[in-house]
């Protein structure tokens, strides 16, 4: 189901978190948790997105009858776009919409092959059972780097998450591995045909130039994108007002999350992230 609310002209000054992981995915908190959490740093709206699953749903909506937050089924889903990977974040989706599960059911193949020949890397430089340790430290098979960096740390080959990447997760990193996951088109026809907003996730970190940045809204605009994160995580106060008059500039609705996934890897606890700047479009606008 669809979930409806309207807003007041408060709407601005709501605490809202439109981004954030559970243990479904690479955060360490259940979905329960993140709503307690949430609801005592008084955020008032909470979507949970975890990366290309929609299994923390469930119990996140199971919530919604007992809590006085806002519950917004979202995922976070990424995407092949040229050569680069960009997130595409589906808000207000129905959770239990069947291409949804199936595109999951993709997106996770591309995962685990990937998470297996990660493993299979770092065995080669000696870290034994790789993949299946970080199978039993996530809890599921679904492994993305961050879990990769904390058996690393684990095992004592680094001191933090930061140089497991840059010694040997990220590229030119002995267990580099090259992603691949399902196409920009096809990623946002799915949300919307789930009856959710597809939205651009942290557009300035991607690296892109503004014209590839423009060129990839375009795309997304042309396949149904709706929406741009102007407000993620760690943000500076400049990088947010830029993305503002990006999401100005090319009418896009505006979001903005935290993108919380557990106190050791986030900077930004649930809702604590930037103010949206007054003059955004807010995406749950289109949710009255
Ligand atoms: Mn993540
Ligand atoms: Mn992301
Ligand atoms: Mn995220």
């Amino acid at each position: 189901m669809i979930f409806c609310f309207s807003f007041t002209q408060d709407e601005f000054y709501m605490i809202i978190d439109l981004h954030c992981h559970s243990h479904f995915s690479d955060g360490t908190l259940a979905p329960a948790v993140l709503i307690h959490r949430a609801q005592a740093s008084g955020v008032e709206c909470l979507a949970l997105t975890d990366h290309d699953t929609l299994d923390g749903l469930e119990q996140f909506q199971r919530m919604k009858d007992h809590c006085p937050i806002h519950l917004i089924s979202g995922i976070e889903l990424s995407v092949c776009w040229k050569k680069y990977v960009i997130h595409i974040l589906g808000l207000n989706i129905r959770a239990d919409a069947p291409n949804l599960l199936a595109l999951t059911a993709l997106q996770n193949q591309h995962r685990v092959r990937r998470g297996q020949q990660i493993g299979q890397a770092l065995e080669k430089v000696g870290v034994r059972l790789a993949y299946q340790k970080a199978c039993d430290l996530a809890g599921h098979e679904r492994v993305g780097r961050l879990h990769f960096a904390q058996i690393l740390i684990q095992e004592g080959v680094v001191h933090d998450i930061k140089s497991a990447f840059k010694r040997f997760l990220a590229e030119p990193g002995p267990a580099y591995v090259a992603p691949v996951w399902e196409n920009l088109e096809n990623i946002v026809a799915h949300i919307v045909q789930a009856g959710g907003q597809a939205v651009i996730a942290h557009p300035l970190k991607y690296g892109l130039t503004r014209t590839k940045l423009f060129e990839l809204i375009s795309s997304f605009k042309m396949a149904g994108g709706s929406g741009i994160e102007v407000v993620s995580g760690n943000m500076t106060f400049q990088d947010v007002n830029e993305a503002a008059a990006i999401s100005q500039r090319f009418d896009l609705l505006a979001s903005s999350g935290s993108d919380f996934h557990d106190d050791q890897a986030s900077r930004v606890a649930l809702g604590q992230q930037q103010q949206l700047p007054i003059h955004c479009v807010p995406v749950w606008r289109a949710w009255t």
